[in-house]
């Protein structure tokens, strides 16, 4: 009895010992090589932008929710209740991750089925909703992101956000994203954002797309 006993308090003896690793937020591995996405996005670009950007979002939310009620959430969690720098850096390890998994070195080039069929009905075509999306990212003032989004009527929308805005916290589901963050293309495309978001068209694969829009409602 005694042995039993002792056993199970050393197990929870260790397990919170354990507690300050366990609950640490992993950076997501990228689902291909460095240089996959060349020459559109080069291999630079994405060591700095994955490698730094994004892995520094991580280690700075790491830092931030020690001893904080968001240690051990889900990173999901955190974006929907957060607030200031803890919010901002998990938005943006987040969004990154949403980002950097629909890129793909072989996409599928255009949706198919239920989701190009609601693109069709919001915005007239795909080619249609290419410029309307392509416009709001060359317009979006500063830093920010332009997000594809399903609103809870079904309606399909284009919405933009400064910083690290996420449109999950006006309960809209997230189908893509584009980052507009200079950072996402100054070393390929200096000031030139417009021929950056030229140029990811061609990696967005919709397969991913399709298969977010599909999660919760076909
Ligand atoms: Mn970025």
């Amino acid at each position: 009895m005694f042995t039993i006993l002792f056993t199970f308090l050393t197990c929870f003896v260790m397990n919170n010992n354990d507690t300050a690793t366990a609950v640490r937020i992993e950076a997501k591995e990228l689902p291909y090589a460095n240089d996959a996405l060349a020459p559109a996005i080069s291999a630079e670009t994405i060591e700095y932008h994955y490698g730094k950007h994004y892995k520094g979002y991580v280690d700075k939310l790491n830092e931030l929710i020690v001893d904080t009620p968001f240690a051990g959430m889900p990173l999901e969690d955190i974006v929907m209740e957060a607030e200031g720098p803890i919010y901002n850096n998990a938005a943006q390890a987040w969004n990154h991750e949403f980002y950097f998994s629909a890129l793909s070195p072989k996409p599928q080039n255009a949706p198919t089925g239920p989701l190009m069929t609601a693109i069709e009905k919001w915005f007239g075509s795909f080619e249609a909703f290419k410029a309307q999306m392509t416009k709001a990212c060359v317009s979006l003032f500063g830093s920010g992101w332009v997000w594809l989004v399903e609103e809870d009527s079904g309606r399909l929308s284009i919405i933009s956000e400064s910083n690290a805005g996420n449109p999950m916290r006006y309960h809209m589901k997230p189908l893509l994203c584009i980052d507009v963050w200079e950072h996402a293309y100054y070393i390929d495309y200096r000031n030139r954002r417009a021929d950056a978001v030229k140029a990811i068209w061609p990696l967005i694969d919709w397969k991913t797309v399709e298969q977010r829009y599909r999660v919760e409602n076909k």
